[in-house]
């Protein structure tokens, strides 16, 4: 073979993603393509020269037995001449175990002599299930992206879940418009970023002021909702949603050597009979409002 050929061939055989090695007859490593590397971690000079039995790959089947000692693809192939595929787990360089699919064939030389063998293998590892998936695509579909809290539209749902078993059950609820006070200024004086931690810092508060059945997500902006479970008297609910400003008031956000603080207003109302969601929500945003004309970091609960 002229040798631009040779390197022609070579070229297609590097850049594969499969996995190519050759071994000689002592199963000594010759060639390592480019693929091999990029499943096993290895780099053709690390294995090269090496004996593939020689605990580099150290493959083992589905019970941990070596392959190497028993039943070695490549060395029946090379006794018999008969290609052969079969599963294994190749150690990975930085330790780990990486299933693969093998499929070893002989190599011959002009004579028809066999001189080596040929191993190709892939990534067989098991791709997260479409089910998994479905299940974190649904789990990000309701999560906002800078708070982590729930989001609008998790919100939605929970409102309209809490008022359908009103309906039934007559458990009460109440819900909470919250807003943070003149947070454009912390944009406008320290800049968007210190806005997000300012707004993740609050979040962060305002979660652990709630108990696991309520659910306070972000509605929008500097906008949140929290849904309040099993409010049987307004004096409870006013005083949930007190101790919430005041967190808040009391929390600190440290940038660049300062302290930042903010406060909240927040309109509460509870749910009533004929209510619907946009009722409800209407209701707190007008208390709110009440709360930010009224000067601020203050509660209106009806
Ligand atoms: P008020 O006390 O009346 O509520 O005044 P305010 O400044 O808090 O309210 P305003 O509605 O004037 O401004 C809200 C600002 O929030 C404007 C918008 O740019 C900013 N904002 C909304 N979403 C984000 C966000 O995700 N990150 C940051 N950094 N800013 C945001
Ligand atoms: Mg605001
Ligand atoms: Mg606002």
């Amino acid at each position: 073979m002229a040798q631009s050929d040779k390197e022609f061939y070579r070229n297609i055989l590097d850049n594969l993603t499969d996995g190519v090695y050759f071994v000689d007859r002592d199963r000594q490593i010759t060639y390592w393509n480019q693929g091999a590397q990029g499943i096993s971690g290895y780099e053709s000079t690390e294995v090269t020269g090496r004996w593939c039995g020689d605990d580099v790959l150290d493959h083992v089947d589905d019970k941990g037995e070596k392959l190497c000692d028993g039943s070695c693809p490549l060395l029946e192939t090379m006794d018999d001449g008969k290609p052969r595929e079969c599963d294994a787990f190749m150690l990975h360089k930085s330790g780990h175990r990486v299933p693969v699919r093998i499929k070893a064939s002989p190599i011959y030389d002009d004579d028809g002599k066999i001189v080596g063998a040929v191993e190709v293998f892939s990534d067989n590892s098991p791709k997260i299930s479409a089910v998994q998936r479905a299940q974190e695509l649904e789990k990000e579909a309701y999560v906002d992206v800078l708070t982590a809290l729930p989001n609008r539209r998790y919100v939605e749902g929970a409102l309209r879940s809490r008022l359908s078993e009103f309906q039934r059950y007559g458990w009460p609820f109440g819900l909470l418009m919250i807003d943070i006070d003149d947070f454009k200024q912390v944009n406008d004086k320290y800049g968007h970023d210190v806005g997000d931690k300012l707004l993740i810092n609050v979040s962060e508060t305002m979660k652990n002021c709630f108990r696991p059945f309520d659910v306070i997500g972000r509605w929008g902006g500097e906008e949140f909702i929290a849904i309040v479970a099993n409010v049987s008297e307004d004096l409870s609910f006013t005083s949930a949603a007190e101790r919430l400003r005041s967190m808040v008031e009391e929390s600190e956000l440290h940038v660049e050597g300062s302290i930042l603080r903010s406060t909240i207003s927040v309109g509460g109302t509870i749910v009533d009979g004929g209510d619907t969601a946009d009722m409800i929500i209407k209701r707190a945003d007008e208390l709110l409002y009440a709360c930010k004309d009224a000067g601020k970091n203050r509660v209106k609960c009806v």
